[in-house]
This record gives structure tokens, sequence and C-alpha cells, in this order.
């Protein structure tokens, strides 16, 4: 299938040239450290990254080198691309992303579905809507197997919501059988009439974001330039790969994508190096710079598209979304190439 392990380039730790000692890469010991088999501790291994005033260097939280396993091209697919935006940190622009890069599909002609898989229903609220108010959600879609196409908005895009209620979800799905196939199979529906379906999934790597695993044809992972936790994107490879083994051979990454980037500190550009050394063509080139319209627009209900359309910042997912679609393309030929 083509699985192609990123691995960092080597040599760079033993190249005296570079005067960086704070961004060696790790050791086997350190790596293993840095990737407990879930629990607690994994949760609390993010370190942001650290910057020193004196050298401006970023500090040791950039050891651990994931690695990312991409997506599997897979030969007479379904057309429909489900993609599950994932990260288990929090505040690193999925929400975000899901509803921006979704309504930029959209403008670009593709049908699109966003189903809000996280309980604190912020993709719900950007939209204008009040999670704490909404009678049928992704909750009862999950647990009470209602159709999804009940819980189905018709806002800027279609969008399947969130109710506070989802917060119980993992305890109610939790002894119930096929637990983590609950949306895959929600999702056969509708899925046909859709180009793109974008979950937006909760800061943890639990049974919803393993729902939205399942579901995927791939995942996309926003990473904030800010505070780039490459420990947690060895968590989040290994929880994948438990998926790939056991309930969804193809499921990987499609892309990174660098958030909250701004190209005037020497930090978020050491950040993009070190995303690009890791991950090479992985990473979108597209990049999200930090700007306050991603926090206004939803306070309007609206995405940036609409919010503030001729901007940079809606030019940024149009960009992202063109990208995207040109990477699915060539995907598409490869899997056809191997049919
Ligand atoms: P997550 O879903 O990963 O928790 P959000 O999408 O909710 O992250 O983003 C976290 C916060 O950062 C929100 O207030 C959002 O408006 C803001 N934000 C997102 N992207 C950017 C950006 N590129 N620049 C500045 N702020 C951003
Ligand atoms: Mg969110």
């Amino acid at each position: 299938m083509g699985l192609l392990r990123l691995l960092p380039r080597p040599g760079r730790h033993e190249d005296d040239s570079i005067d960086e000692p704070e961004l060696d890469l790790v050791t086997e010991p350190e790596l293993e450290r840095a990737a407990p088999a879930g629990g607690d501790a994994a949760l609390d291994a993010e370190v942001p990254v650290d910057v020193d005033a004196a050298t401006g260097h970023t500090g040791p939280a950039l050891r651990p080198a994931p690695t990312l396993t991409p997506a599997a091209a897979i030969p007479g697919a379904s057309a429909t691309r489900v993609i599950a935006l994932a990260n288990q940190k929090g505040g690193v622009a999925k929400t975000t992303t899901t509803l921006n890069l979704g309504v930029a599909l959209h403008e670009l002609g593709h049908r699109v579905l966003l189903i809000d898989l996280d309980p604190q229903g912020n993709l719900t609220m950007s939209q204008g809507m009040n999670p704490d108010v909404i009678e049928k959600s992704m909750f009862d879609v999950l647990v009470h197997r209602i159709p999804i196409s009940d819980v189905i908005m018709h806002v800027e895009v279609d969008l399947a919501v969130a109710s506070i209620d989802l917060a119980g979800a993992e305890l109610a799905l939790s002894s119930l059988i096929g637990r983590e196939r609950a949306l895959e199979k929600a999702l056969l529906e509708v899925r046909d009439n859709y180009d793109y379906v974008l979950i937006d999934t909760p800061p943890s790597l639990g049974l919803l974001t393993i729902n939205a695993f399942v579901a995927a044809t791939g995942v996309i992972v926003p990473v904030q330039c800010e505070y780039l936790s490459l420990r947690g994107l060895v968590q989040l490879e290994n929880t994948l790969a438990m998926v790939r083994e056991n309930l969804n051979q193809r499921v990987g990454v499609e892309g990174i994508v660098a958030t909250m980037y701004d190209g005037r500190t020497l930090h978020a550009r050491e950040a993009i190096e070190i995303l690009e050394e890791n991950f090479g063509e992985l990473l979108c080139r597209t990049r999200i710079r930090k700007t306050v319209r991603y926090a206004e627009a939803p306070v309007k209900g609206s995405s940036v598209l609409k919010y503030d359309p001729s901007g940079p910042a809606a030019e940024a997912y149009r960009e992202l979304a063109r990208e995207f679609v040109a990477k699915e393309v060539s995907h598409g030929a490869q899997a056809r190439e191997h049919a």
C-alpha cells in the first residue's frame, strides 16, 4: 500500500554547521518517553515551544521526531472524501479550519457536509446556533441511531450539529456493540450526496475522535505555529495506527496545516522549518496567518469567507482549499494507476 515513513532527514543533528542545539532531533529512548501508550500522561506530555529571550531559539519541546502515515490511495474507493480534522491539543484551529475550509470547498462548487463532533459545539456556534437549546444532535445520531439527515442544518454549508448532550456520548457509546463504527454507519445514509464531509473533533483521542477516524478516508492535522507540539503528533499517529490495524485500513494523514503563523517572528519560522523537515510534502504549503478576523467571524455566526470575503484571512482558506483539491486529484490519479 506504499506507506511512507516520514523520518527526519538524517544528519541534521550531526551537522556541525547548524548552530541550533535546541532543535536536535530525538534519540530512540527519548521518543519512547514522548509516546507513552495512552492515558493521562500522554495528554500531559505536550510542551509549548519556548523561545529563549536572548537567542530567540526555540526550546526543548521540539525534540520528538514523529512519524505520520499518509492516507492510502484506495483504487475504486467511494468518490466522497471524509476528512477528520484532528489534533488532541485544543486551540490549534480545528474548528476554524473545518468551517472555513468547508465553505471554501463549497465556493469551488463542491457539495460539503460538516459534522460537529465536539461536545463544546464551537462549530455549531460559529454558524450562529446555540448547542444548549438544540434538541436533536449528533448525540442522538450516534447513541440513539436516528438518521443523520434529522440533524443536518442548511447554513452556509450543510452542518450536522452538536448539542451539550454530546459530552455524554463517549460514556453512552462505550457499552454499545459497534461503538467505534457509529459515525461510519450513520454517514452511509447521506455520504453519496456530498463530495467532502469534514468532521470537527474534540481535543482528545477518545471514542468520538476514534469514530471520526473510522469513518474517515483521511485526516487533516492543524498545528499551531506558536505552540508546536510534536509529542502530540506522536500520540495522534499511535491512535491512527491502532485504528488502521483494527478498524479502518485506509485512514492516514492527508495534510498538516500550519495555523496562527506570524512570519515576523523567528519562532514561527522555526516551527515551519521543523514541520517541513519532519513531514515534507505532508505539510500543506498554504500558511494560515495569525489574524483576529478568525475570532471575529464566529461571533457574527459566519465563516471568515462570508464575514470578510475579500480579506486575506478568507483568501488563505481559499488557497488551502485549492491546494487540498489539487492534492486529492493527484491522490486519485495514483489510485487509478495502482488499480
Ligand atoms: P480548536 O478547534 O482546535 O480548539 P479553534 O478553531 O476553536 O481551535 O481556534 C482557537 C481560537 O483561535 C479561536 O478563538 C479562533 O478564533 C482562534 N483562531 C483560529 N485560527 C486563528 C488564526 N489563524 N489566527 C488567529 N486566531 C485564530
Ligand atoms: Mg474546536
